[in-house]
């Protein structure tokens, strides 16, 4: 069987977190299997289908990777793609349900006649469930085209499906119940159904359903905050996927390979900002450092801070201390910038040594004087005064640090030696004794 799946948006205006979630699964199963991922967008509702609304779906889908082989953009032989565009179909499988006699007509809209005897679907991931169509108050036959004309969602989803040979329909919980109803079309119609896969909701940490302004919730405010798309891909996977591994950061390859429907959890995913930045930063280091710099290059830019010559050797002595993409300016700023700040708890710090003083004098005529300047060399040099001064190593490590970059943290002291080169070293180190102490 040659699978095919299909992401059915409705355009909002953004994608959201459990949006990006349900045509990932549907991506990573089609791929898994070889098989087929469909975009068709869902665009009945005439007031919110703008080409804006439109767009953010498909940015927040490239921007994912979720690169869809039918639809918007790449054409396909069940087209169109926008149910908008599709009146004909509907037309056509109405005609359909009138001639056999499943449909009437109630003050101008069309009623669909159910079949009055229990629907049990098997679903992929919640099992079977039942409705009992014997009981009309509960399940009274449902309207299918309305007076104006226009069709409703259950008859169209369903002859999008069939039309487009869908194979599995992956999608969220809320469309569990109108399951049911949608087999009992695919029965009239004489058209077997795709098989269901009903994925649990996502909800905020604190158990509330996720909306549109809640933290993460919108996949367009990812790169602004930050994160990388595989880092991003790789969390909304785990949203409700289980690896059934301890490990936890998946390229999407990987995730491809591993994904499968047996592994949907049962039970409502839960949003966890804290654990997304972990899997951002582990998919950072896996980053080259000249793609790290690159990546990180635009909120680099975006703080003012001078790309300069230093600018590849800054970002890859960092890149081991962020978790976001964000935190680099304040990272490396030191590096970049002439003119640094003190952290005044820093500088307390420091002035609590007497002999701090001394000994970053010291250091600094020892750098000036050295001939082969490497970071190595330097580090070297810091140890050699100490203990010509009768202190430990790590008694000028911290005040040398303090001078170097205005920081009690930041990145390994020899890179930021071998960085700020001999020059910029011992000017800042003179500037801090004559100044700051
Ligand atoms: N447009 C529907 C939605 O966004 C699609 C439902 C489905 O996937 O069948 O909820």
């Amino acid at each position: 069987m040659h699978v095919r799946t299909r992401f059915a948006p409705s355009p909002t205006g953004f994608l959201h977190v459990g949006g990006a979630r349900t045509a990932l699964f549907n991506f990573l199963f089609a791929r898994h299997h070889g098989g087929s991922f469909v975009l068709r967008v869902e665009d009945t509702d005439k007031e919110r289908n703008t080409g804006d609304a439109r767009a953010a779906i498909f940015d927040g889908m490239r921007w994912l990777g979720l690169d869809w082989d039918e639809g918007e953009g790449k054409g396909g032989d069940y087209g169109p793609y926008n149910q908008s565009e599709r009146t004909h179909l509907y037309d056509k499988w109405f005609e359909v349900l009138l001639e056999k006699d499943r449909v009437y007509e109630d003050d101008g809209a069309w009623r669909f006649r159910f079949e009055r005897k229990p629907v049990t679907m098997n679903d992929l991931v919640c099992g079977e469930v039942t409705i009992d169509y014997r009981n009309l108050d509960n399940n009274p036959d449902m309207v299918v085209r309305r007076s104006d004309g226009s069709y409703v969602f259950h008859f169209v989803n369903v002859v999008d499906d069939l039309e487009m040979k869908m194979t599995h329909v992956i999608r969220g919980e809320d469309h569990l119940m109108n399951t049911p109803k949608h087999l009992q079309l695919f029965e009239a119609f004489g058209v077997e159904p795709p098989q269901y896969a009903h994925m649990p909701l996502t909800l905020n940490a604190d158990g509330s359903k996720m909306s549109k302004r809640d933290e993460g919730a919108i996949i367009g405010d990812y790169p602004k905050a930050g994160f990388i798309a595989p880092a991003v891909a790789n969390f909304i996977a785990l949203l409700g996927w289980n690896p059934k591994t301890e490990e936890e950061v998946f390229t999407m390859d990987e995730l491809i390979e591993r994904f499968s429907l047996e592994n949907i959890n049962r039970s409502p995913g839960r949003f966890d900002s804290e654990k997304c930045a972990w899997i951002n930063q582990q998919h950072l280091l896996k980053l080259d450092p000249a793609a790290f710099a690159e990546a990180a290059r635009p909120f680099v830019e975006t703080a003012s801070l001078p790309i300069t010559d230093r600018y590849p050797a800054a970002a890859a002595s960092v890149q081991e201390k962020v978790r976001l993409l964000s935190e680099v300016p304040e990272a490396l700023d030191f590096l970049l910038k002439d003119d640094i700040g003190i952290d005044g708890q820093a500088l307390e710090k420091v002035r609590k040594s007497e002999a701090a003083g001394t000994l970053l004098a010291a250091l600094a005529d020892a750098l000036e004087s050295l001939d082969r300047w490497s970071a190595d060399a330097a580090k070297e040099c810091i140890g050699t005064t100490a203990k010509a001064n009768g202190a430990k190593p790590g008694q000028l490590m911290f005040p040398t640090r303090v001078a170097l970059s205005g920081k009690t943290g930041g990145p390994d002291l020899g890179d930021i030696l071998g960085i700020l080169g001999k020059q910029e070293c011992v000017k800042r180190l003179r500037d801090f004794v004559e100044r700051r102490l």
